[in-house]
């Protein structure tokens, strides 16, 4: 079997899809072989290493997948042989007071698949059963590998953590980002007014079609002044620094800022004359707990959200991908695949 694997921390060099030893599948585990797998923004820093924070090496990348079951454990009842199955990449004790609360995102053993631990860009994987659920039908194995990351993390920071309302109005910014395109989306299901900014004029058309409002290109000189005076009641923000001091002037009297990431950096400026005066909330949110995650594989399986492949690349360009991640050129996700031959489609 093989695996995308790194035993280093570095640029695109150290990604090797390499030959690695096959393991017996224990009693309580599930063998899956895997069809499709998603990169995701975080494949990026777990690659470039997360200061202050040692993984295990070598690491098999990877927290998005789907594909077919092969084998199961003596102890393993709910699920056999052949069913097609979609990765559910949270990793929790199930047993501290966070877990039994159902807030598994808070267990002090958190960790997430090819980040804490091997994770499925792999031809094969054992898994643990609360990995595995149901791969919607409608869905190929590369559209569904691509969804769970970005749209647990997008559906809790939205629904759980800023509780966005009907008639809200939301503003994203990076609406091709994987977490934006999601975003747009679950704003749209929850009937809330949608802005979207780009950066490039070229992704406004994809912006549109995740059915965002008002599609603004933020590299445009007046894109802050479009929005002063606009009612802004939940900022979705994970770019850090190049955004925040704009975010926090447009947040409207109790507007919730909702973060999940900081690809600009980690340091900002909180004014906190406004912050009060305008009773103002900013909320950190990661991945998602389990009900979230059922919720929004519920509503992925009954069609209310759709994925937005970007790219999908073989097993064996990993390299090619990561690239192309890193250079922003994607217009949703790039997924490698078992069947990929350099098919390229557009939403
Ligand atoms: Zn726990």
């Amino acid at each position: 079997m093989k695996a995308v694997r790194i035993h280093e921390h570095g640029s695109t060099d150290v990604l090797r899809w390499e030959e690695i030893q096959k393991i017996e599948c224990p009693q309580n585990k599930i063998r899956v072989k895997i069809k499709a797998a998603a990169l995701n923004h975080l494949d990026i820093w777990i690659r470039n290493g997360l200061p202050g924070f040692s993984l295990p090496l070598p690491l098999i990348m990877g927290s998005d997948g789907a594909g077919i079951i092969t084998e199961v454990g003596s102890q393993i009842n709910d699920f056999k042989p052949g069913d097609e199955i979609v990765v559910q990449p949270n990793r929790f004790c199930g047993q501290c007071d966070a877990c039994v609360r159902g807030q598994e995102n808070y267990c002090q053993q958190y960790g997430i698949l090819g980040e804490t631990e091997n994770g499925v860009q792999a031809s094969e994987v054992i898994l643990d059963p609360i990995n595995i659920y149901s791969k919607p039908h409608h869905l190929t194995f590369e559209e569904a590998a691509s969804m769970p990351l970005v749209f647990l993390t997008a559906y809790q920071m939205i629904v759980k953590r800023a509780q966005l309302q009907s008639g809200e109005t939301m503003l994203v910014y990076g609406a091709t980002s994987g977490v934006g395109s999601a975003a747009i989306q679950i704003g749209k299901f929850l009937h809330a007014n949608v802005i979207a900014t780009v950066g490039d004029n070229k992704k406004v058309k994809h912006a549109e079609k995740m059915g965002a409002d008002l599609v603004i290109n933020h590299h445009q000189e007046d894109w802050y002044k479009l929005l002063k005076g606009k009612e802004i009641n939940v900022i979705f923000e994970h770019i850090g620094p190049a955004t925040w001091a704009y975010s926090m002037r447009l947040l409207a009297k109790g507007g919730r800022l909702v973060t999940c990431g900081a690809t600009t950096g980690p340091k900002v400026e909180i004014d906190l004359r406004h912050l009060f005066s305008k009773q103002q909330s900013i909320l950190g949110s990661t991945m998602s707990d389990l009900n979230t995650f059922r919720e929004v594989l519920d509503l992925i399986h009954v069609g209310h959200f759709f994925p937005f492949v970007d790219k999908i690349f073989p097993f064996s360009q990993v390299i090619q991908a990561h690239q192309r991640m890193e250079r922003r050129e994607q217009f949703g996700k790039i997924v490698l695949s078992s069947n990929a031959q350099d098919l390229t489609y557009n939403v």
